[in-house]
Formats: C-alpha cells, sequence, structure tokens
C-alpha cells in the first residue's frame, strides 16, 4: 500500500515535469523516446501469460462444476449487461460533445472496417501459441475458461496444474509489480516525447475528452450502477457504497483492479453479506473481466481520435467500436494501464492509427484511476445483484 500510493506520487510528478522537460528540451527528448517504449513493452510483456493464470485459477477455485454452472450464465449475462449499458452511455455523450485535439494534417490514415463475423471469429483461438505471441487476450481468456472446466471436470487429477498455474499466477503479479515500480520513468519518456512531438495543445484539448470520460463514468457510477442495485436487491445503494467504500476508494489511488481484489472480496463478505462462494468466484472474475469504467474509456478515447483525425464514423463502424470496446475491457488485465493496451484491439477494429493512442496519454494515468474506481464498484454492485440472484438452496 505504502508502495503504491509512492508510486503514484512519482507518476504524477513525473507527468508534471514531462510537460515542462518536453517543452524546454524537445529534440533532447525525443532521442530517448524508445525508453517509454520499452516501458510499453514491458507492460504487454506480462499481460498475455497474467490473465490466462488468473482467469484459470479463478475458474479452478470454485472447485465443483455445479457452482459454476449455477453461477456462471448469470454472471456472464449481468457483466455483458452493465459493461454494455456503459458504454452506451459513454458513446452517446462523446457523439453529443464531439471532443478532439489537433493533429498534422498529413497523419490522416485509410478507414478499414472488419466484419462482424470476422469478430466473432476472433473471440476462439486457433492456436494458442500464436493467441499468446501476439496478445490476443480474447481468446487467450477463452482458452483459459474452457480448459478450467475440462479442469473442474476431471478433479484430482488437475490437481498438478492447479498448484502450478496457481504459483504462476502468484510469480506474475511480483513481477507486474516489479514493471509498476517503473511506472514513474515510462510514464516520464512517454509524456516528454509526446509534448515533445504535439506541443502543448493537444494537453489543452484533452480536457473536453477528458471531461466526455469523466462525464460519462460519473452517470454510470452514479446513476445506472444505484439503479440497478436498487431495482434489483432493494437495497439503499448509498449505505451500500458507504459500506464497501474502502475498495473503490483504494481502486481510485492504485488505478488497479488486483491489487485491490483483496480487499474488494473483504468488504463484499465481511460488510456487504455476499456469501463467500459467489465473492469467491465473480469478484476474481469481475476484476479480470467486468470493466465497465475501461469499456466506456475505451469507446470515447477511440471516438476521440477518430475525431481528431477529421474521420466521421458510421454507424456501423460505432457498432464495431462498441462490440470491440466491451470485448477489449473483458481482455484488460486489472493492472494500470491495462486499457490502454486492450484499447490496440478497438483501434484496429475500425483501422485507426495506433499512435492516435499518444494523444491521450498525458491525462491517461487521472482517467486510470478514475475508471478503475468504477470498475470495482461495478464488480461490488454485480456481486450484491448476483448474490440475490441465486436459487434458495444454494445460499447455505
Ligand atoms: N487499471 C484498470 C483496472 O485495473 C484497467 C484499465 O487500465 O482500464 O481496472
Amino acid at each position: 500500500m505504502g508502495f503504491l500510493k509512492r508510486i503514484e506520487n512519482q507518476t504524477l510528478l513525473a507527468i508534471l515535469l514531462a510537460v515542462v522537460v518536453g517543452i524546454s528540451f524537445p529534440s533532447v527528448v525525443l532521442k530517448f523516446s524508445v525508453i517509454g517504449k520499452a516501458f510499453l513493452k514491458l507492460l504487454k510483456m506480462v499481460v498475455a501469460p497474467l490473465i490466462f493464470t488468473s482467469v484459470f485459477i479463478s475458474l479452478l477455485n470454485l472447485k465443483s462444476l455445479k457452482t459454476l454452472e449455477r453461477l456462471g450464465l448469470r454472471t456472464i449475462i449481468y457483466y455483458l449487461a452493465t459493461t454494455s449499458l456503459s458504454v452506451l452511455i459513454g458513446l452517446l455523450l462523446v457523439n453529443l460533445i464531439k471532443p478532439s485535439a489537433e493533429i498534422g494534417a498529413s497523419e490522416i490514415p485509410e478507414l478499414k472496417t472488419i466484419s462482424l463475423s470476422e469478430l466473432f471469429l476472433g473471440l476462439f483461438p486457433e492456436n494458442i501459441v500464436k493467441s499468446f505471441a501476439h496478445t490476443e487476450v480474447i481468446p487467450i481468456i477463452f482458452f483459459a475458461m474452457v480448459l478450467a472446466l475440462a479442469a473442474l471436470k476431471i478433479g484430482e487429477k488437475a490437481r498438478p496444474l492447479n498448484l502450478f498455474f496457481g504459483a504462476l499466477n502468484e510469480t506474475l503479479l511480483t513481477l507486474t509489480r516489479g514493471i509498476i515500480r517503473l511506472t514513474p520513468a515510462g510514464v516520464f519518456f512517454l509524456v516528454a516525447s509526446l509534448v515533445a512531438k504535439e506541443g502543448l495543445s493537444p494537453l489543452i484539448s484533452l480536457w473536453e475528452y477528458a471531461g466526455t470520460v469523466v462525464l460519462g463514468l460519473a452517470i454510470h457510477g452514479l446513476v445506472t450502477l444505484p439503479f440497478l442495485l436498487y431495482l434489483f436487491t432493494r437495497t439503499n445503494p448509498w449505505r451500500y457504497f458507504l459500506a464497501v467504500r474502502e475498495a473503490p476508494l483504494l481502486a481510485l489511488s492504485t488505478a488497479s483492479s488486483s491489487a485491490t481484489l483483496p480487499v474488494t472480496i473483504e468488504v463484499a463478505e465481511e460488510k456487504a453479506g455476499v456469501k463467500p462462494e459467489v465473492a469467491g468466484f465473480i469478484l476474481p472474475l469481475g476484476s479480470t473481466v467486468n470493466m465497465d469504467g475501461t469499456a466506456l474509456y475505451e469507446a470515447v478515447a477511440a471516438m476521440f481520435i477518430a475525431y481528431s483525425y477529421g474521420l466521421k464514423l458510421t454507424l456501423s463502424q460505432q457498432v464495431v467500436i462498441f462490440l470491440t470496446a466491451v470485448l477489449a475491457s473483458v481482455g484488460a488485465a486489472g493492472i494500470p494501464s491495462a486499457g490502454l493496451v486492450t484499447m490496440t484491439l478497438v483501434l484496429q477494429s475500425v483501422g485507426l492509427p495506433l499512435e492516435g493512442l499518444g494523444l491521450i496519454l498525458a491525462v491517461d494515468r487521472f482517467l486510470d484511476m478514475l475508471r478503475t474506481s468504477i470498475n470495482v464498484w461495478g464488480d461490488l454492485v454485480g456481486a450484491k445483484i448476483i448474490d440475490s440472484w441465486l436459487p434458495k438452496e444454494a445460499k447455505h
């Protein structure tokens, strides 16, 4: 905790410093831009194996296939429905506000579209080694889920897998913490290079974009989720928030759903009265899969990048953004900046340039904190609602 807080402060300082240095010494900074790129590569390095082990181990921890069947379908429907609502709010707002930043006219790219069937087929791994090699997060999640189902079927015989991937999962999280230590330096070089290249004008116009994301997150977190909580469980949303507030607040300061997970499970079981077998399955899964805030942010950011490049997206292209934003949020790991990495899926789906990510980096840490907080709040509201849907015999 203390360690994460210190990193957080250093990161904020690094961003401020990067702006000053980027403006003052642009040519020097550009020579060192590879350091920022290397940092992004390190983040990507952990994403694929971490998603695999966390999904596999979460499902195995359920121990019985029957529990999984009982919970699985409802959980998946709930997660997809709330995440979709969140993306819809984001898309509506971004179409109304139309935030954009100025970039050079020479960089306008050609738009390409992919069909829905291609998108659907993209969910399944054809060759799992290739999926790992290309960090195809959704196929990796799919593989982890079906492998866990098969392991649950053979029971005791799968115990070595449980031990091995459990240990790998822990080790990967430790490695991730090591990479998080580099965040201040990584962010410094990424932001400084961006400022050196673009100057300060994108930073200023980013407030329109950031404001759109913040407004969307506020509507989802303060209106949609509380409404659903009351509708399905008759729980007073404000009292519920006060009871579980430690988790969304920790998420705000760490920008990591995974780092917050122990606290999320603790408050759900101890303060919100969610059954341990429910919390134990859907909260670990939710910390990786159910990211309402991330999904909203991905859709708004992709549209913002399109507007900045002067591109007008058709309704069907926006449907593709809607679908890939949901998928990209499912594929994002619960670590800082994970959404930024999986955003490439959204951008590529409609042929937007990956360099567009450079436009949003400057405010990304700030938005990461807010969206992670909404991600964890969404997990906790989901735990309460799904718990209330369980048949009585499952609730002893
Ligand atoms: N940091 C977010 C989380 O842990 C993921 C993201 O980057 O959007 O929930």
